[in-house]
């Protein structure tokens, strides 16, 4: 099966890409492993992007991506992607069920929460471990929760868990919060957050759920307990690079470097979205990740069309140079 583009990833940098690279006349495929989406699919109120007086789902807006992308003609196809290998300028695609050659790719695997690697972490996944306050807030309604981490994500769900519980403590590393400055003043303002400075967690205990966490204060160099139902884990991301992260040179925390074509080293090879080295991940910027890779394939297909000659590509589905 042959296509001109060939998109991997279905979350708001893929979507986007998407609808670019189909309007655009190139026939495209979208192959998704789990639910189109993304990392934003679960989450409940997104306030800042642009367009929406009112906040608005994740759910809600990557729904409306993917009915657009459909409606110009975008493939969506539910299969895991397993190698990405190179037939001279083709690409070809080994998923869990075909193999296909495409002209070009775009890379928008996202990424996926980082694990604390503490003891009682991964046994009490999902009896109190959690890190997904959408999916599980609603099971700690009138309880105890910690959420652990200073960044947007800790402080945002930490706001939306008060919905429901009725404590909810952020414990951070640090004696300031990474967040951005509204979402501060919120967690501040909220009578029931309570952060706890300075603090990392040793471990998560519970027999068969969690019932609390052991603190160690960096400052006072103090051990205590603290009795909790719940831990909610938003300690940053990891991006899902497995398919190229040998192939292209990334930062030292896997984020792929790709020029401001969203190129990488590999030509005809794009990335975008939270994949990427950058200064701000939102559905914003991934969108216009998106974009800007979906365009930038385009010109590259167009601009190397003989090399697709030769290697007998069909190139009915480009539009005029
Ligand atoms: P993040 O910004 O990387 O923050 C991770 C937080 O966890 C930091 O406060 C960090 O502490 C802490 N941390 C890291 N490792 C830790 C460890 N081992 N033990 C304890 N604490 C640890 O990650 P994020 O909040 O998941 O956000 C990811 C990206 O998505 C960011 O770019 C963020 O801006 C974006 N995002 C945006 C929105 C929005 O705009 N509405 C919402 C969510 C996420 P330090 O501060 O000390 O490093």
């Amino acid at each position: 099966m042959e296509y001109d583009v060939a998109i991997i990833g279905a979350g708001p940098a893929g979507l986007s890409a998407a609808i670019y690279a189909a309007r655009g006349g190139l026939k495209t495929v979208v192959f998704e492993n789990a639910l189109v989406g993304g990392q934003i699919v679960v989450t409940q109120d997104v306030e800042n992007y642009p367009g929406f007086e009112e906040s608005v789902s994740g759910y809600d807006i990557t729904e409306k991506m993917h009915t657009q992308a459909k409606k110009f003609d975008a493939e969506f196809r539910t299969e895991e992607v397993k190698a990405i290998g190179l037939e001279g300028f083709c690409k070809i695609i080994e998923t869990n069920k075909n193999t296909y050659r495409a002209k070009s790719v775009i890379l928008a695997t996202g990424a996926h929460p980082r694990k604390l690697q503490v003891p009682g972490e991964e046994r009490l996944t999902g009896r109190g471990v959690s890190y997904c306050a959408t999916c599980d807030g609603a099971l700690y309604r009138g309880k105890t929760v910690a959420v652990i981490g200073g960044g947007d994500s800790a402080v945002e769900e930490a706001l939306f868990l008060t919905r429901f519980a009725k404590k909810v403590y952020i414990i951070h590393r640090r004696n300031e919060l990474r967040a951005v400055q509204i979402a501060q003043q919120r967690a501040f303002a909220n009578d029931k957050i309570e952060i706890i400075w300075d603090s990392v967690i040793q471990d998560i205990s519970g027999t068969d759920a969690v019932e609390s966490i052991t603190l160690f204060n960096r400052t006072t160099e103090t051990v205590s307990k603290l009795d909790v139902d719940g831990v909610f884990i938003y300690v940053g991301i990891i991006p899902n690079n497995g398919l190229l992260k040998s192939r292209v040179p990334c930062d030292d925390q896997g984020f792929i470097f790709t020029d401001e074509t969203c190129h990488t080293n590999i030509p005809g090879i794009y990335a975008a979205g939270d994949i990427i080295h950058k200064v701000l991940r939102q559905v914003v910027t991934a969108v216009a990740d998106g974009a800007i890779a979906a365009f930038s394939a385009e010109k590259w297909i167009v601009e190397n069309e003989a090399q697709f000659i030769d290697t007998n590509l069909t190139i009915d589905s480009l539009p005029e140079a």
